[in-house]
């Protein structure tokens, strides 16, 4: 199998981002990552797809969009559609529709940072999903970089020992200025849904992003981008697993990336702390298979996992831990049961462990 890495939720000035998309693709080529989808809100932008180039590499740009209803209130239910080809945001007003011509159209429907909290402090409401009557959806987006900042500095705000303002301030600029120290992996909400999804025998493929805007935070005199561009590539990104490699041309290319994001031939890896290139997570029996894929369970199914660096590894199976190893880089395991196998890696990193590694899971049946 061929390994790509790629990041697919970015927002641009067409919408509410700061670069355009050959700058982003720029500072995609610096962080080191292969291919990227830029998303922006309710516009499915035409022309801007291709292989951008500088001195350090290449790039390949896809383009989806991220689509809310405007007219919700409160506003929230963010969703990504890749590989649509079209405009989709006419469907926002009823999620069901637009998961359906998501699918209709060809392409693949997520749903975007599920479970998120109020911040008052710079007026961003709770975007997470609200419209759970729905079905049928490709995937959920289980860690979205900035939304998990959103996520802590709201657990922190609140937790605050002097409820006022001025201390916001000072706590907001403290953890904006040091982001690391607060991203620790995704919401526990949105592992626990999609393990309760998994276990109704459903198919759901995971994703994990930066939502990168480059945007300004002003709070009185201080002023910051939280986060670059190029900062928040090196962050939380998407690995794919192909059957054969990239040959440079735009739809060969473009299929091959879409087709591993739907089936779920993807992990969803925190490279910071250390890149997660080489992680492998595969089963075998009568069949052999990867990420996405379905094994049948018979007395020979092995599952095994790798890892590129050492970590406490874990195997989960319908919520729960069925298998694990601490500071260790595999591990393999006999399954007895039928259903969705899943890794978490959690690696130690400015002082605490933080989850690391999240793999699509293998079917076993
Ligand atoms: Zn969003
Ligand atoms: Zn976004």
């Amino acid at each position: 199998m061929y390994e790509y890495a790629g990041n697919l939720h970015i927002h641009t000035p067409y919408s509410d981002g700061s670069k355009w998309h050959a700058e982003v693709a720029e500072a995609a080529i610096e962080a080191g990552l292969d291919f990227i989808i830029v998303t922006d809100h309710n516009i499915w932008v035409d022309g801007v797809e291709g292989y951008y180039e500088n001195g350090n590499g290449r790039v390949l740009l896809l383009v989806g969009e991220e689509i809310h209803n405007v007219r919700r209130q409160p506003q929230a239910s963010h969703f990504l559609a890749y590989g649509a080809e079209r405009e989709l945001s006419c469907y926002a007003a009823d999620p069901q529709r637009l998961i359906d011509e998501t699918h209709n159209a060809g392409g693949y429907g997520f749903l975007a940072h599920p479970h998120e909290r109020d911040l008052p402090i710079v007026n961003e409401p709770n975007l997470g999903w609200h419209d759970w009557d729905i079905d049928g959806f490709t995937g959920l987006e289980i860690w979205n970089y900035m939304s998990c900042f959103k996520n802590r500095l709201a657990d922190a705000l609140n937790n605050m020992r002097f409820q006022n303002y001025l201390w916001g301030a000072i706590t907001t600029l403290r953890m904006a200025y040091r982001p690391e120290k607060y991203i620790d992996g995704p919401e526990k909400e949105t592992l626990a849904l999609w393990d309760k999804l998994l276990a109704e025998g459903k198919r759901i493929a995971a994703v994990g992003n930066s939502d990168a805007h480059g945007i300004r935070m002003k709070l009185g005199p201080f002023e910051r981008v939280i986060y670059p561009y190029e900062f928040l590539f090196r962050a939380v990104n998407t690995h794919i697993l192909l059957p054969e490699p990239f040959n440079g041309d735009l739809a060969h290319d473009k299929s091959l990336i879409l087709s591993a994001i739907g089936k779920g031939r993807a992990w969803v890896g925190y490279d910071m702390p250390h890149p997660t290139k080489g992680f492998r997570f595969t089963g075998q029996g009568v069949n052999k298979g990867v990420m996405g894929d379905n094994i049948q369970l018979d007395a020979g199914a092995t599952l095994q996992i790798r890892t590129p660096a050492k970590a406490d590894i874990r195997l989960i199976h319908q919520g729960q831990v069925v298998a694990q190893v601490e500071n260790d880089t595999h591990l393999t395991y006999i399954p007895i049961e039928e259903g969705a196998y899943r890794v978490e890696c959690y690696i130690p990193y400015m002082g605490k462990k933080r989850g690391w590694i999240f793999s699509n899971p293998i079917y076993l049946y």
